[in-house]
């Protein structure tokens, strides 16, 4: 797939795919117009997709929901200026730790602002500066970027009524980082779950909670779901679901293997070799910061 694409999952429920495994974003209809989730890495990325949902749906935007804050689903906020963006409070707060309480768009220029906003707060600690020059070339160097902040947070859900059904946003504590939403329609059982899931790549951990965050995957393989759309990846279904918790249980399981053993963190991440995951993408590049990450989390 070379472009982005908007296809409709469920009546009135809509995901758009990012290219190549960018970040997706949705929309759902509701009586007063539509719910978007999430608005993409880049000011020109939300345009796009804020251009392609008015060329293809009739409503208007009621508002904009961020899943979480890192860069890739937020720096398209933008783009829907004028509409209300709703957020967990902690993804605000995240936001305001770089760029300050603001109540409109605020430009961003400085590199490791923007990697603590795409790969976690603890991304100076974890990547020394001789291995940060790929991160912070995706963060775009010192361009400035304009944030748009939240206009209205909430701490642990939120609803909106539709034609026959409900739209639930919820928050189940600190997991792929703090602020993650978990975003469905109850009755048609799609469920839109941010970075909570990556499809068919491999994830960054940066400051992530694991054992949060497999806990809310072990929840949401609870739920009566037919369709998961990920942060990035295509749609799937709760098989896929569980295999990528299997994925972070096995990285936890291996990590508190090798803490048990006495292994240094920097052994830890020498030996420490997932064959069934090693093809995936990215895999090779971010899985010794993963073993840091997870190596630090449960050293506690
Ligand atoms: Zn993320």
């Amino acid at each position: 797939m070379t472009d982005a694409q908007l296809r409709q999952i469920g009546a009135g429920v809509y995901a758009w795919i990012g290219a190549g495994g960018d970040s997706n974003a949705g929309a759902i209809e509701t009586p007063n117009g539509l719910i978007v989730i999430d608005a993409q890495q880049s000011r020109a990325y939300g345009e796009k997709f804020r251009d392609a949902l008015k060329a293809s749906l009739k409503s208007p935007v009621r508002a904009l929901v961020n899943t979480h804050y890192h860069l890739d689903h937020v720096a398209g906020n933008v783009a829907f200026a004028g509409s209300p963006v709703l957020a967990h409070e902690k993804t605000l707060r995240a936001l305001e730790s770089e760029i300050g309480p603001s109540s409109g768009a605020t430009s961003v220029s400085a590199p490791l602002s923007k990697a603590r906003l795409f790969f976690g707060g603890n991304f100076a600690e974890l990547v020394p500066e001789s291995e940060r020059a790929w991160f912070l070339n995706r963060v775009g160097g010192t361009r400035p970027m304009a944030i748009l902040p939240p206009s209205e947070t909430f701490a642990d859900r939120m609803e909106f009524r539709l034609a026959g059904d409900t739209l639930h946003m919820e928050y189940w504590g600190p997991s792929h980082c703090d602020g993650d939403l978990a975003i469905y329609v109850k009755k048609i059982g799609i469920i839109f779950l941010g970075d909570l899931f990556f499809h068919g790549r491999f994830p960054w951990f940066g400051d992530c909670d694991l054992n949060g965050w497999i806990a809310v995957l072990d929840r949401v393989l609870q739920m009566d779901v037919k369709t998961v759309i990920p942060g990035h990846g295509e749609p799937a279904s709760l098989k896929e679901v569980a295999a990528f918790r299997d994925l972070l249980a096995a990285i936890r399981s291996a990590v508190q293997q090798a803490l048990t053993g006495g292994l240094s963190e920097d052994a830890a991440v020498n030996d420490i070799m997932l064959a069934d995951y090693a093809a995936m993408p990215r895999y090779k590049e971010w899985m010794p910061f993963n073993i840091r990450s997870a190596y630090r989390y449960l050293r506690g």
